[in-house]
């Protein structure tokens, strides 16, 4: 018959389960078996230990082997979109007042230039809307501050419109000869910016109408009494109308702006001759580079 353990015994290779022989169990052995299976357990501890550093070197060692450069097209360029950027600022007064009724004109980022070509609140001007939601083409659209665009098109609905009905209209488009463009007045190096290089004119050489019909401003075969109109409507709206007569730089077209000046001085040039008179003594201007629009 089997002997089992004496009540308050503690058989050894049983509770402790180390193998450990079976000692006479009194409270000093105990205490021997004890020590015995802490140095035991400290010995799987350190094992272990040992073990799990190893693991940590391996992973350290994966960790310092470098890894391969993205690829270019994987680098990230963009830029922290900071709070407040362009997209996100409000619209300017110019800009609500410029609406899909009035234009087709959508916004553009602001234009940066070399030395004062900057353009903030720029639109590109591609047509206006007539009250009669007749589309008159800015042809090809010109690339303007918003506040000139609005003149622009304060200009075709309230004067040139009604300017060209009796010659066939309604208007179908108008002529952008140029717009913005950053350089000197009469692309002179070296001259004061132009107008054009702060998105605030335009030149213009002609009207279409809808019945196909070409009103060059500045032919003398053009009925004469349309161009006054035109003349002093510009003159009117504009601080700056440059035509021929002007400066031999506008035989051809006519040039309107917005320009600032000292005291409100305005410059309205614009000789609105007869057949014949276009032989007047004028110099001719060197010819535009055959970039320009
Ligand atoms: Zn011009």
């Amino acid at each position: 018959m089997a002997v089992g353990p004496e009540r308050g015994s503690i058989p050894a290779g049983t509770l402790w389960g180390y193998g450990l022989p079976s000692i006479p169990v009194g409270r000093h052995k105990v205490a021997i078996v004890a020590d015995i299976t802490t140095v035991k357990l400290l010995s799987v501890l350190a094992i272990l230990a040992a073990l799990f550093s190893l693991a940590l070197g391996g992973l350290a060692t994966a960790q310092a082997v470098p890894l391969p450069r993205p690829r270019p097209g994987q680098i990230s360029t963009a830029a922290p979109t900071p709070e407040g950027t362009a997209e996100e600022a409000a619209p300017s007064a110019c800009r609500l007042r410029l609406t899909a009724e009035l234009a087709v004109a959508p916004s553009l980022p602001a234009l940066i230039g070399p030395g004062e070509c900057a353009v903030e609140d720029a639109v590109r001007l591609e047509a206006v809307w007539l009250a009669d939601k007749t589309r008159v083409t800015v042809t090809p659209p010109a690339v303007v501050r918003c506040s000139f665009a609005e003149a622009i098109v304060r200009w075709v609905r309230e004067d040139l419109a009604p300017a060209v009905r009796p010659m066939g209209g309604p208007p179908k488009s108008v002529d952008n000869y140029d717009a913005y463009d950053c350089r000197g007045r009469n692309r002179m190096v070296g001259a004061k910016l132009s107008e054009h290089g702060k998105g605030n004119a335009l030149d213009v050489r002609s009207l279409r109408l809808a019945n196909g019909t070409v009103l060059e401003l500045t032919d003398p075969q053009v009925a004469k009494e349309f161009r006054d109109r035109v003349r002093k409507d510009a003159c009117a709206r504009f601080s700056t109308v440059l035509g021929p007569g002007s400066d031999g730089y506008h035989e051809s077209h006519v040039h309107v702006d917005l320009a600032e000046r000292a005291g409100g001085y305005r410059m309205c040039q614009w000789d609105v001759r007869e057949p014949g008179e276009e032989a007047a003594q004028v110099p001719l201007p060197p010819p535009r580079p055959a970039a320009a629009p």
